[in-house]
């Protein structure tokens, strides 16, 4: 295992369970001090908090609903003062919901760019001022972004290209500070979102990668931690698939 991020300090949204959760785990596997914020899952967050600790790192985990502007600027202030200010922002907090057109609500609409978009917009904005230069924003966005292989994700879809759309902006605007911002954009991921079970879907999307399997979270996190190294020290306003052949 690499140890890259010694004295760095990391806010990773929405690491209760599933990717964030192992994004969590291994920006503190390589030396990095964490909080993480989660949905409502007190029991998955102390989990993942434990974890962090066992590795001999310090963490903190805040409850803050990604779609609650208030909430969200809060925490990352606590953050920025447990933490002694922060050096890298994962937002990876996300939902979907699949709703064909148009059927599809304005609910589902609010609901899905609510915590996928908003939440990622007002932490950045709340964060940029408490980041140390040199820092890394990472946004966990999809695949869907750019291919969209069945019908119902057109809202999320759109969460997650306004997302990347962010990103390029962002990587111009804090490129003076060399704070890089790059977009992570997973294919099937087995988490309690999308497990690899025997649903339709599942054996569909398994079907649609190259490799024949669904994508495990320690691949993304080993991308997540990797761009938050000196290692990716020239990337920028980059969106990477990392999804098996998916979208290929
Ligand atoms: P999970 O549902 O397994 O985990 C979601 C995590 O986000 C949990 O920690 C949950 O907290 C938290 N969360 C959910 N809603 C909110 C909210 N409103 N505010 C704050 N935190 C919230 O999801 P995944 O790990 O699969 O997905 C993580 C990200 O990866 C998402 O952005 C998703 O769109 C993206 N992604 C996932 C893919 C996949 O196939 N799994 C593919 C492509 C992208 P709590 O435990 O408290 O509920």
């Amino acid at each position: 295992m690499n140890v890259r991020l010694t004295g760095k300090t990391a806010v990773v949204t929405g690491a209760s369970r599933g990717i964030g959760a192992a994004i969590a785990q291994r920006l503190a596997a390589e030396g990095a001090d964490l909080v993480i914020t989660y949905a409502g899952n007190d029991a998955a967050s102390t989990r993942t908090v434990a974890a962090i600790e066992a590795i001999g790192r310090r963490a903190r985990a805040i409850k803050a609903d990604a779609a609650d502007g208030a909430a969200v600027r809060a925490a990352i202030e606590q953050a920025s003062d447990f933490l002694g200010g922060i050096d890298i922002l994962v937002h990876n907090a996300g939902i979907t919901e699949m709703e064909v057109a148009p059927a599809a609500s304005e609910d589902s609409y609010r609901r899905q760019f609510g915590i996928n978009v908003d939440g990622v917009f007002i932490g950045t904005t709340a964060a940029i001022p408490l980041m140390r230069d040199n820092g890394r924003i990472l946004i966990v966005g999809s695949v869907n972004a750019h291919t969209m292989p069945f019908t119902g994700g057109a809202i999320y879809g759109a969460t997650k290209a306004a997302v990347a759309g962010l990103a390029r902006g962002w990587a111009r605007d804090l490129g003076p500070r060399n704070i890089l911002v790059n977009v992570i954009q997973p294919g099937p991921i087995d988490t309690d979102l999308n497990p690899a079970d025997e649903r339709d879907a599942a054996i569909a999307m398994t079907k649609l990668t190259v490799l024949g399997r669904y994508g495990r979270v320690d691949e993304i996190a080993a991308l997540a931690a990797f761009l938050a190294s000196e290692e990716a020290s020239y990337i920028t306003g980059a969106a990477i698939d990392i999804d098996g052949g998916f979208s290929i």
